[in-house]
């Protein structure tokens, strides 16, 4: 039996284990339950040594040649505050919440992961780090406070890799993109303030609305004319404030909006302009502000070479009209602080099928993946792992 057909053969358990998960949906860093059915799982791998980080995640090793190398393969554990809308036989039982990011299809994805290589581990040599991670949809990410605990620095870690399900791709393909691959993204809240008054004399006031609405236009400034035209910037303002009748200039105003970007040293230039044009401005028309840049995740970089040869691995599994090139991704990841400490690959994952629901964007009440799409995911990472211990092998002398 080859990978695939091995994988395939999962299915019953696959589907089973991501019911369950998507039965009991945990928000970010309150995955206790989720933690408990993972541990519950792992206990028939008497050979993995298992323990707890960042509270609710686990990391779960496997080594066949303690001086071997080492690869790290990642699945995230979160659900989302959402309603889950349709009735199915598997519907969130908690109410409020619901995997509708399909984490609880990574979560499954990797436990058959492990399974196989657990089956197959006379196949390779040295270590698999399984990562299972909580908080990947809330700042600041359990994937930085993971790093933070050394998860990829206290064993030689030389590549990990992830994936995602994907509703734009169709069941059975997965997706590539080498270098910058998802958005840096960080949210910027503006407060002005000065003196209000009456609107019949704008001039005896710092009118904090006229000043903002032009800030919001000259910002714009930072996209068309700053940004390097070959590296997208999105720069948009989803609130603004204040106020509270026509005839009165109000004393302040808010406005919050995200900076989206794809290249780490022009995402620290872009903070700074814009807390400059920003006091510059409010100066000029006597106004005070406050500029609070909160940084998100920052851009996820797939290693050219680890995603090219992760490429031509998948190309043998699947073939290649099902390994596509993947355009740049406007969301963001918490894999991206992985991809700062060691080489990465993040794999997107084909989950649209028949069912209408597999074709909604994630976050929605509706999202649905096609589940046949679990094996290939299992095939993928057990790809990459295999081969991957095989292209770090010290050759022999
Ligand atoms: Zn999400
Ligand atoms: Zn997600």
């Amino acid at each position: 039996m080859n990978i695939l057909q091995a994988a395939q053969a999962l299915l019953p358990e696959l589907s089973r284990w991501r019911q369950h998960l998507h039965q009991h949906p945990e928000p970010s860093f309150e995955e206790w339950e989720t933690q408990r059915y993972l541990l519950t799982q792992l206990k028939r791998f008497p050979e993995l040594r298992i323990r707890r980080v960042a509270q609710t995640g686990l990391i779960a090793d496997l080594i066949t040649v303690p001086a071997g190398p080492w690869i790290a393969l990642r699945a995230d554990m979160d659900a989302l505050p959402i309603t889950e809308q349709p009735e199915r036989p598997y519907r969130s039982l908690r109410e409020g919440y619901m995997h509708a990011c399909g984490h609880d299809a990574h979560m499954a994805i990797l436990l058959g992961t492990i399974q196989l290589l657990y089956e197959r581990r006379g196949e390779w040599q040295g270590a698999v780090r399984f990562i299972f991670q909580p908080g990947e949809e809330k700042s600041p990410g359990g994937a930085s406070l993971l790093v933070q605990e050394g998860i990829l620095s206290e064993v030689p870690i030389q590549a990990i890799w992830g994936l995602h399900v994907t509703p734009q791709l169709p069941v059975g393909t997965v997706g590539l993109r080498a270098g910058a691959f998802m958005a840096a993204s960080d949210e910027v809240y503006i407060r002005l303030r000065g003196a209000g008054g009456h609107a019949a004399y704008p001039h005896l006031t710092a009118d904090p609305i006229a000043v903002g609405a032009s800030l919001l236009t000259q910002l714009q400034m930072l996209v068309s004319r700053a940004a390097d035209p070959r590296s997208p910037t999105v720069l948009t303002f989803g609130r603004f404030c204040g106020g509270t009748a026509p005839n009165v200039i109000p004393t302040e105003v808010e406005i919050a909006g995200t900076l989206r970007t794809f290249d780490e040293s022009w995402r620290r230039h872009a903070k700074s302009l814009l807390v400059t044009l920003v006091q510059n401005v409010s100066q000029t028309w006597n106004l005070t502000a406050e500029v609070d840049f909160r940084p998100g995740y920052p851009v996820l970089h797939n290693d050219p070479t680890i995603t090219e040869k992760t490429r031509l691995w998948l190309t043998e599994l699947l073939g290649a009209a099902q390994v596509q090139e993947m355009p740049l991704w406007l969301s963001s990841e918490d894999f991206a602080f992985y991809s700062q400490q060691v080489p990465a690959c993040f794999i997107r994952l084909g989950t649209a099928g028949k069912n209408p629901d597999t074709h909604r964007p994630v976050h929605t009440p509706d999202f649905d993946i096609d589940e046949s799409a679990l094996p290939i995911g299992v095939a993928a990472l057990a790809t990459v792992a295999i081969q991957g211990l095989r292209a770090f092998a010290v050759p022999p002398r």
